[in-house]
């Protein structure tokens, strides 16, 4: 079992003394219900606890799956009802419309269900101070991007990467995309890793839809498999969101 992880059905906080080999935040955002149920005893076997936003109209069938995701000791949070990008919007609509028309709806649901949401992640990663400062009125953690081109290699891009001891009470969590879209090779990724490992640094990941062969902005069990057994061979914790002590 990696250091400072438990058993993923139990309360859980994040100790970052105990992290020593490096900590990864895998977050899928959208709603792959479907996906992401199925993915939910491969994470149990392997120790993972991920994050999941749901963008979307929670029906009765996400919110079953958003339940069982919370059970399973994930981060459930939300990515608004029409993946509306914050900062245009909150321009041309004002921000009291938009906390109506694509946050609160989603909030609403989950408070009815008694599903307490402290993590936001901002839809196309597209934020600004404006929509920042609104939405930290409802949410704890949040997840953006960390402004690395799309098909270069992450393993060279220090923002993508925070030392250990400089991570303390960040609420944003600045992740790089995977998938075949973002143009993600596994020998990248596992440069990542070797590296996160080595400094004991900590790095966000971001996808959507988990299925073999996943095409697009979706994450390829072909790519999840090996990437989560070479994180757990180096000892490298796997955390959601909300596991941070903040
Ligand atoms: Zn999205």
């Amino acid at each position: 079992m990696a250091q400072g992880a438990k058993d993923s059905t139990s309360p859980f906080v994040l100790n970052l003394k105990e992290i020593t080999h490096g900590l990864l935040f895998l977050t899928f955002d959208d709603h792959d219900v479907v996906g992401w149920r199925k993915a939910i005893p491969f994470f149990a076997q392997n120790n993972v606890r991920a994050t999941f936003s749901l963008s979307g109209v929670i029906d009765d069938g996400a919110l079953e799956c958003m339940k069982a995701l919370r059970e399973a000791g994930h981060t459930v949070g939300l990515h608004t009802l029409h993946h509306a990008d914050a900062p245009e919007y909150i321009e041309k609509h004002g921000a009291a419309a938009y906390m109506k028309d694509e946050v609160k709806p989603q909030l609403d649901v989950c408070k009815k269900a008694g599903l307490a949401i402290s993590t936001f992640a901002f839809p196309n990663n597209r934020y600004d101070d404006v929509s920042l400062e609104l939405l930290s009125a409802k949410f704890r953690h949040f997840r953006v991007g960390c402004g690395l081109p799309r098909g270069s290699a992450v393993a060279d891009f220090d923002k993508a990467f925070t030392p250990i001891d400089k991570f303390e009470g960040e609420k944003l969590f600045r992740g790089f995309g995977v998938g075949e879209y973002y143009g993600s090779r596994l020998d990248d990724l596992e440069a990542v890793l070797d590296r996160l490992a080595r400094n004991n640094e900590v790095a966000t990941l971001f996808s959507h839809g988990i299925a073999p062969c996943a095409k697009g902005v979706n994450m390829p069990l072909e790519l999840l498999v090996p990437l989560v057994s070479h994180a757990r061979s180096l000892g490298i914790v796997m955390a959601g969101l909300d596991d941070v002590p903040w």
